[in-house]
């Protein structure tokens, strides 16, 4: 029996050479699996081959993708490998179900001073501890578009630790974006600065506040949210790629449609509700309290707990 040609691109397809391909990625089928779910119709149409090309065409892309089921229990034991970096506040830790999560995002919301960098300064420290101590033994790429990464409170909180500040700072990549642009640019080019570097943790701080202030008014919501989309999608991809985890903040806006209860609600939308694995809402309390709430989790009961920014950093 004649060996089949392995089909690993569109040009492996029968009846699809080099331009019928060029005309099929400009439409956006660029995919084999794109190629599977599209109708021959639609396919002939785009590129001028005929229907029955097409439907071969189809009938073999569909043959040669492949989709990876695996059981409950194969998924539990990968689970098993996800890491957790303490939050500096054993109740917290708790709260989330032992600590910021590898392989997902988790996210901050709340008003001015309400501590989420103060809680990224500390997630910044603590993945450089060893995993017996809360830690993940990597490093971090911190991500600034507010101007409010200050090294001298890592230096505080790190010396609090007992570590050495200077080695922490050293293994911090730290960069100031100004645009949605480089924020954007800086995640897509992030692969080699994560495997040089060993890095567990991304934070940005915040996610949100250059999109808000870039896009005004509501003809450009759409693009903002779709844009907005792509960059929070390239964190989870990044996130399960290399095992690190996500941290992020986000800033809040007054609803006033809401009438009772906290009118408080999270930037962002429903693009970032969905993509957030783990979301907080973190509120000032009283001198140095913080109050946080798990407003969603995947597997943790919704709940508060009180948390301080000390000196040392997060503590109970
Ligand atoms: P945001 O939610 O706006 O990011 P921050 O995380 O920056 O808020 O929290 C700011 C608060 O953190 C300050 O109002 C202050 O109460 C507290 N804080 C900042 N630095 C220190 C410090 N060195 N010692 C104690 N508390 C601090
Ligand atoms: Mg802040």
């Amino acid at each position: 029996m004649p060996k089949e040609k392995a089909v690993h691109d569109l040009e492996d397809l029968p009846g699809i050479g080099p331009t019928t391909a060029t005309k099929l990625r400009a439409a956006g089928i660029d995919t084999l699996d794109k190629i599977a779910v599209a109708s021959p119709h639609e396919i002939a149409e785009m590129t001028g081959i005929s229907v029955e090309a097409a439907k071969k065409a189809v009938q073999i892309a569909q043959e040669s993708t492949t989709i990876a089921f695996e059981t409950g229990e194969q998924f539990y034991e990968k689970r098993k490998l996800i890491g957790k970096i303490s939050t500096g506040s054993s109740d917290l830790n708790d709260l989330i179900g032992g600590g910021v999560e590898t392989n997902g995002i988790t996210e901050t919301y709340g008003r001015f001073a309400s501590g989420k960098t103060q809680l990224g300064f500390q997630l910044a420290v603590n993945v450089q501890l060893p995993k017996d101590k809360g830690g993940l033994g990597g490093n971090v790429l911190f991500i600034d578009t507010e101007g409010t990464f200050r090294p001298e409170r890592i230096e505080q909180i790190a010396k609090a630790a007992g570590m050495d500040p200077k080695e922490v700072l050293a293994n911090i990549a730290m960069v100031r974006v100004p645009t949605t642009e480089q924020q954007i640019l800086t995640l897509e080019r992030a692969d080699s600065v994560i495997q040089e570097m060993n890095i567990k943790l991304i934070i940005i701080d915040s996610l949100t506040s250059l999109f808000r202030s870039e896009f005004i008014g509501r003809g450009a919501l759409g693009e903002r949210q779709q844009k907005l989309n792509q960059h929070i999608h390239r964190l989870q991809t990044l996130a399960d790629k290399y095992g690190l985890a996500a941290y992020i903040t986000n800033q809040v806006m007054d609803n006033p449609g809401i009438m009772f209860g906290d009118p408080t609600v999270p930037i962002g939308g429903n693009v970032i509700a969905h993509a957030a694995t783990t979301r907080l809402y973190m509120r000032k309390s009283k001198e140095d309290k913080r109050i946080v709430r798990l407003v969603d989790s995947p597997n943790m009961p919704e709940g508060e707990c009180v948390i301080k920014i000390t000196p040392d950093g997060i503590k109970d």
